[in-house]
């Protein structure tokens, strides 16, 4: 069993404050970069684990939706920084979060490119449930 793994991270400006914790070594995170044309527009790179617990500590949040309006893309109010990708999947706010919010120091996997565009929207739920973490404080 993986110890416990916690970490901390920051929008760009400091507004918001990321905790995490996962029972995984964060070398097996790898980084998500979608492909979608929402994601090409505003790069960012995710992670999550089903393990994973993502609290989000901070101020005023905004959000908006990609094409099929699924997920909802949280981003800091004062700087624009992602901060998660989140949606309601059996009534638990589910997501994943910017791994450019923890620096350099957190060493993670190599990242991978995604296309959850070809995916439909009960294949994306099924994803994201396996793979998702649980997302707290937006
Ligand atoms: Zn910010
Ligand atoms: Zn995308």
């Amino acid at each position: 069993m993986f110890k416990q793994n916690t970490i901390q991270g920051t929008c760009n400006c400091g507004q918001w404050q990321v905790n995490v914790s996962v029972e995984k070594s964060l070398d097996d995170l790898n980084p998500r970069i979608c492909d979608c044309d929402y994601c090409k527009a505003h790069p960012s790179a995710v992670i999550s684990d089903s393990s994973m617990k993502i609290d989000l500590v901070g101020g005023k949040a905004i959000f908006d939706q990609n094409g099929d309006r699924l997920a909802k893309f949280y981003r800091c109010e004062r700087c624009g920084d992602l901060l998660a990708v989140g949606c309601f999947i059996g009534g638990v706010l589910r997501g994943a979060v910017n791994s450019n919010l923890f620096g350099a120091i957190n060493h993670f996997g190599e990242p991978i490119e995604i296309q959850p565009r070809l995916l439909n929207s009960d294949e994306k739920l099924e994803r994201w449930g396996r793979l998702w973490g649980v997302l707290n404080g937006v």
